[in-house]
């Protein structure tokens, strides 16, 4: 389960989340959870989370360790702030700073060669639905992004672009229809035992009242959640699925 608060929260804010969210969450053995702050937070946040059930990750990666970049943020800066994962791709990032399916490749491939595990996000805007192309340019995501990964540090983050940030949430049935391609597309990019093992994530609108039911999809196996994980209640919830 992992919270990608986006452009938002000061490192007071993200502590003061961090401060209250561990104690909700702190007899929680099975879920793997994972907090991701902006570039700004990393730090703080990487401090408070230390020895806890807790994970951090970063909202992005940049694919060279260092050189004339200006702006940019490398995978073992990331990891030098305790960063395990980084989600890439996300559908934020493919439109508005037009990243292609090979720069994310690098990235993720960056973000692994740093021992990060790649969060990686691929999903359809509404059209694509509507015109039933959803499964064709999944592949192509998938196809184009996950070359030559290593599969042990990846998991995939099923966005359908039309469910993010909108309260509209894909179907437990849609949901898992999708998810069931992605993992069988999975088996050709990898291998059958590859492809059972990984996690695939839902996100679009995730909250306290539909998690269960999402997760209760037989491909569905975790979440991305961006809005719903702002307060540590709500992210709480989730993480109890629903309880
Ligand atoms: C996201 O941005 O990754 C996301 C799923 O957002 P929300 O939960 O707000 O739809």
């Amino acid at each position: 389960m992992a919270a990608n608060w986006k452009l938002q929260k000061t490192v007071a804010e993200a502590e003061a989340f961090i401060d209250a969210f561990l104690p909700l969450v702190k007899d929680n053995s099975t879920v793997e959870i994972v907090l991701a702050p902006v570039f700004t937070a990393l730090h703080a946040a990487g401090k408070k989370l230390a020895g806890s059930n807790v994970g951090l990750s970063s909202q992005d990666v940049y694919p060279e360790e260092s050189g004339a970049f200006t702006g940019e943020v490398s995978p073992s800066l990331l990891t030098d702030v305790g960063c395990k994962y980084a989600i890439i791709g996300h559908s934020e990032r493919r439109e508005y700073c037009n990243e292609s399916d090979e720069f994310l490749n690098k990235k993720a491939k960056a973000a692994q060669a740093a021992g990060m595990t790649a969060i990686f996000c691929c999903g359809e805007p509404l059209e694509v639905r509507e015109s039933g192309g959803t499964n064709d340019l999944l592949a192509r995501q998938l196809d184009g992004g996950l070359k030559g990964l290593d599969p042990e540090k990846l998991i995939i983050a099923y966005e359908p672009i039309w469910a993010i940030g909108t309260g509209v949430t894909a179907t437990p049935e849609q949901a898992q229809e999708t998810h069931n391609f992605i993992r069988t597309h999975l088996a050709r990019v990898f291998d059958d035992s590859v492809a059972q093992a990984m996690r695939i994530q839902y996100g679009g609108s995730v909250k306290p009242g539909n998690v269960k039911e999402l997760m209760a999809c037989q491909d569905v196996d975790g979440a991305l959640v961006g809005g719903a994980s702002l307060e540590p209640q709500s992210f709480a919830q989730i993480v109890n699925f629903g309880g």
